[in-house]
């Protein structure tokens, strides 16, 4: 492009600022990525408590008294990451977003009641930036809404009239659907006349993404087989007529993983930095990760599982698994949080196994760093999983991912059966999905790869070697951006 275009990206987490799941690594490294295809991204996101405070050369850019129960403005600024800067955009709305806890559940771990005026509020307000730009002369040409939580900019721009700027929808996961009661029709903002199967009512309901999906120019997703899958009712989850009806504007794009953050030959995280020339040294950040959780050093090889506890991760497969990972000796690392059941299960099989299962329940980024450097093998068996991070963490690092074959895990892991190991091509185990037998026979699979370590070296190798960068999906996204302008 001769000149660059600007892109109003909307979305409610965004790493390295607020992060809860892949998301926020994604709306974190996009404007980046696409900076090199000319496009200059920025980004809205909700001023949760404290955030404005971290913001550079901060600068009031919009306002509005009433939003939607009490004043607003943008602030706009940068924020440093590892790897440069980002140009943010916080909503500023103190009765919706200073609070104290996590940004969509209160104290007792339910929503927030007024989520719905929480992320409807974001997203008028990235819709009267794309309408009307900022008080700095700055207007996008494209809007881009990550998600249940922004899919109501791209409806309030086409109710609106506006046709100078386009919008796309970003799907990274089509379990969150963004449900609130139709009474809220008005308070929403929204015209009754689009309170229909056609607008965005889902059975009595106001859907949000329905909403953006009905209204976007375009609809994205984050992996090409989740891409196929959405049009499926079974991973449609009631929204697959809506998917197929748009299915002309569907695409689907493989996230990728920020390089620079997620690097063991730089990652200040890890105790002992290494390459695929230097395994030796991988192995001593396995024995640091063996004495930070008191595990007792064996010949299997180490299980990790770096997750939000849910069912949709499949890990009760893996309580269930369990015996037989340990059978073959081999011991289990748990880093997450979510379902107090899963909780209290894995906190449970590791009193009952101390020394071959440790677990940690909550959320540590560092942490996290040091199990994808240390574990050998990275357990993603996840029942649907539109992209998955984990699993590219995991071959960056060169530990070998066993994942389900579904979304973008069937994307980005190569199973090593025998054609694909003599091919050369092999980078982990890739089993069914939600299948407690297809789950341990991947588990035995991954021991005996593991005992002849020439094999596994070769493995590790070649996962490191997967181009697991953004580079061909920040040109896909850029060409989309491009015919969108049209
Ligand atoms: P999802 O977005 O469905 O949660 P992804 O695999 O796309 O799953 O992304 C999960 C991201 O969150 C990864 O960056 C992973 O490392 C991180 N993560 C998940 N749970 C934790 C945790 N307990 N501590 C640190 N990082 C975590």
């Amino acid at each position: 492009m001769e000149k660059s275009e600007n892109v109003l990206s909307v979305a409610s987490e965004c790493a390295p600022l607020v992060k809860t799941g892949g998301l926020a690594d994604v709306v974190g490294a996009l404007p980046g990525e696409l900076a090199g295809e000319g496009w200059r991204l920025r980004t809205l996101l909700p001023a949760y408590q404290g955030l404005v405070k971290r913001l550079k050369s901060a600068k009031v850019v919009w306002s509005v008294n009433k939003l939607m129960g009490g004043p607003a403005r943008v602030v706009a600024g940068k924020t440093l990451k590892k790897d440069g800067s980002l140009d943010l955009l916080l909503l500023d709305a103190p009765h919706l977003f200073d609070r104290p806890g996590a940004i969509y559940l209160n104290s007792k771990g339910d929503d927030w009641a007024d989520n719905p005026q929480r992320y409807a509020a974001l997203s008028w307000v990235a819709a009267e930036i794309a309408r009307t730009g900022l008080s700095d002369g700055w207007r996008p040409r494209i809007l881009q809404a990550h998600d249940w939580q922004a899919g109501l900019a791209p409806a309030y721009l086409k109710y609106a009239g506006t046709d100078d700027v386009a919008s796309l929808i970003t799907i990274h996961n089509i379990a969150f659907q963004g449900l609130a009661r139709a009474s809220l029709l008005k308070r929403l903002r929204l015209p009754a006349t689009q309170f229909v199967k056609d607008g965005f009512e889902y059975w009595g309901k106001i859907s949000t993404l329905k909403a953006g999906l009905m209204t976007a120019d375009a609809i994205t997703t984050v992996s090409p087989t989740y891409a196929q899958e959405l049009l499926d009712p079974e991973f449609g989850m009631g929204l697959d007529g809506v998917i197929q009806y748009r299915r002309d504007k569907l695409y689907g794009i493989l996230n990728g993983v920020d390089l620079k953050a997620w690097n063991p030959k730089t990652d200040r995280d890890i105790l002992f930095p290494y390459g695929p020339r230097n395994l030796a040294a991988k192995a001593k950040n396995t024995r640091a990760l063996e004495d930070e959780f008191g595990l007792t050093p064996g010949d299997g090889p180490v299980f990790a599982i770096v997750s939000r506890l849910t069912h949709q991760k499949g890990l009760d497969l893996v309580l269930d698994g369990l015996p037989a990972l340990l059978g073959r000796g081999g011991r289990l690392i748990i880093l997450g949080s979510g379902d107090a059941e899963l909780e209290a299960a894995f906190t449970k099989a590791a009193k009952t196994n101390r020394g071959r299962v440790a677990v940690h329940i909550g959320y540590d980024e560092a942490q996290s760093h040091r199990i994808y450097a240390g574990a050998d093998v990275m357990v993603v068996p996840s029942r649907f999983e539109p992209c998955g991070l984990t699993q590219m963490y995991a071959l960056r690092y060169g530990t070998l991912p066993l994942v389900s074959r579904t979304g973008g895990l069937a994307d980005t892991v190569i199973d090593a059966n025998e054609a694909a190991i003599r091919s050369g091509v092999a980078t982990g185990v890739v089993v069914a999905p939600d299948s407690l037998d297809g789950l341990v026979r991947g588990i035995e699979r991954m021991c005996d790869l593991f005992a002849d370590r020439t094999l596994w070296q070769n493995l590790q190798k070649r996962a490191m070697a997967q181009p697991v960068g953004w580079g061909p999906s920040a040109t896909s996204y850029s060409t989309l951006f491009k015919s969108l302008l049209k």
